[in-house]
């Protein structure tokens, strides 16, 4: 703790508590630990896009998945370089380029209908609770999020997004989703258990499906930090700017570590520190 530095360039997330820690490792067969601040708040970011893609996949939407070559993209998250040599295609979901095309896809007319439509599929994860928009950070993402525009723009361009106003609205909510550290171990559980979310036995995606998504964990999960943390922690994880990463051990467990300092790829510093040190001794590397 204090050795990294909150992100500022959404003005909003400046205002949260750096001394806050969690951490939370829900088990496949029932077990939960929880320790810190495990009921802080924060917004979703870029976690969010692990849940968009399961969504778009479980409605139908696996023809993106031929828009996209599935590679980690070696640059920052919002990087747009990329987009002008590949011809718009985004490298894979779980950057802001390729994310912003999921948004595009999800089901609905406006990008309200499609946040309900999602909230709905998180719903289902966590125990019938409707996850709210941060007002806040909402109108803070949309006040400053030109980048992410650009990049919509620049998709469009090539006719890979029907609506790039709509699908960055639906994203910068998404983003703005508020949970916790608790929720977060608990929503992502059915990726641990193959695609079935072991507490109702409910099947949120086909196994197929479910193995696309955390494979995409453990290559593009960590922004351009994932080859050292796949030393590091070897476990699929997926981070976001507001502090959280949400680790998915196959079979076993979801671990959900909270911190909101970063390190200069993005990642928060202690949340990384604790699933290296804990990976270690669990030794739960899936390269162990
Ligand atoms: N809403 C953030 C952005 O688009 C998400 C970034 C992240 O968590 O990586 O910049």
């Amino acid at each position: 703790l204090g050795s990294g530095k909150l992100a500022s360039y959404i003005p909003e997330l400046a205002r949260a508590d750096p001394s806050k820690f969690a951490l939370v490792l829900r088990s496949v067969d029932g077990h939960v630990v929880r320790s810190g601040h495990a009921e802080e708040p924060f917004t979703f970011q870029s976690v969010s896009k692990v849940f968009t893609f399961c969504y778009l996949l479980s409605t139908g939407g696996d023809a993106i998945l031929d828009q996209m070559p599935c590679e980690p993209s070696g640059d920052a998250f919002h990087s747009i370089v990329r987009l002008e040599d590949e011809h718009g295609h985004p490298r894979n979901p779980y950057i802001n380029a390729g994310a912003i095309m999921v948004s595009d896809r999800l089901r609905g007319s406006n990008a309200k209908d499609k946040i309900d439509g999602f909230v709905d599929f998180l719903r289902a994860l966590s125990e019938g609770e409707r996850l709210q928009v941060d007002e806040r950070v909402y109108a803070s993402e949309f006040a400053t999020g030109n980048r992410n525009r650009a990049l919509a723009h620049y998709m469009n361009h090539y006719g890979l997004i029907d609506d790039p106003a709509m699908a960055v609205d639906t994203y910068f909510r998404q983003c703005s989703l508020t949970l916790d550290t608790a929720r977060l171990a608990r929503i992502g559980l059915f990726l641990a258990n193959r695609g079935r979310d072991p507490e109702t036995d409910h099947r949120v995606l086909t196994e197929d499906h479910n193995r696309t998504a955390v494979a995409l964990m453990a290559t593009c999960g960590l922004y351009d930090e994932v080859g050292r943390y796949a030393i590091r922690v070897g476990v699929p994880s997926k981070s976001g700017v507001s502090g959280p990463i949400l680790a998915v051990v196959p079979g076993r467990m979801t671990i959900a570590a909270y911190s909101p300092e970063l390190g200069p790829k993005g990642n928060s510093v202690a949340g990384m520190t604790a699933l290296t040190v804990l990976s270690k001794r669990l030794r739960l590397s899936v390269f162990g």
